[in-house]
């Protein structure tokens, strides 16, 4: 899907970016041409023109991350824009000068436009996300950095119980000694007895799927 968002990319920048700038906007993409995160985005914006203008996307900046979710802004030659993205799709955001989206704003924990714009008072100051950013330092899946939890769900996420995979594992049928899972509340009983077990923060090293898994320890939370 992302080859395929990729291949298109070529045939938009040719329609949405001016003529002198469609070499630089290519550079960019070629950049990040293994990052679902930064293709989203690309294709997302070079697709719809958000200001419905030829415009050149010169940068990304990745603001907050929650859920597997990532808050970008992303600075054009013309304007900037927020969006929301995730493996999947990209979510237009507004732009800066209409201000980022109510939904956003309350995703992301920001009371208002006021506090985040305390937060983010200065985007020029920003270090401009870079395409080692999904290749070594998060988890593939949910992005969530060494260290941390996993979003409960992730493929990646380690039983505590089994070292199996968590969301493969029959645990959380032993757990509650039932023989299928039919409501959240039951997810959120085992999401309790794994957390009490000490559920396994990522770890690039031993879970990142291209990496052998022989030989090395998991670290567990408390
Ligand atoms: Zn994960
Ligand atoms: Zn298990």
């Amino acid at each position: 899907m992302i080859s395929q968002k990729f291949k298109e990319l070529d045939l938009f920048i040719e329609y949405g970016v001016p003529a002198a700038q469609q070499e630089q906007a290519r550079a960019l993409v070629d950049k990040f041409s293994h990052d679902p995160l930064a293709i989203n985005i690309f294709h997302s914006f070079y697709s719809t023109l958000p200001d419905a203008v030829e415009d050149c996307i010169e940068g990304l900046f990745l603001l907050e991350q929650h859920q597997g979710q990532m808050l970008f802004w992303v600075k054009t030659t013309l304007s900037s824009y927020f969006y929301m993205v995730n493996n999947d799709k990209a979510a237009y955001g507004g732009s800066q000068q209409e201000g980022i989206r109510e939904e956003f704003l309350q995703f992301y924990g920001f009371g208002d436009q006021e506090s985040f714009e305390k937060k983010f008072n200065n985007f020029s100051e920003l270090a401009p996300y870079s395409p080692d950013f999904i290749t070594s330092q998060v988890c593939p899946v949910c992005y969530c950095r060494e260290g941390e939890l996993h979003e409960f769900g992730c493929p990646v996420e380690v039983c505590p119980l089994c070292d199996g995979q968590l969301i493969n594992c029959n645990c959380r049928f032993e757990q509650l000694g039932v023989t299928e899972i039919t409501s959240d509340s039951q997810l959120d009983l085992f999401l309790q007895r794994a957390k009490k077990k000490g559920r396994i923060t990522y770890d690039a090293a031993s879970q990142r799927p291209a990496y052998p898994t022989a030989g090395n320890e998991s670290k567990k939370t408390q």
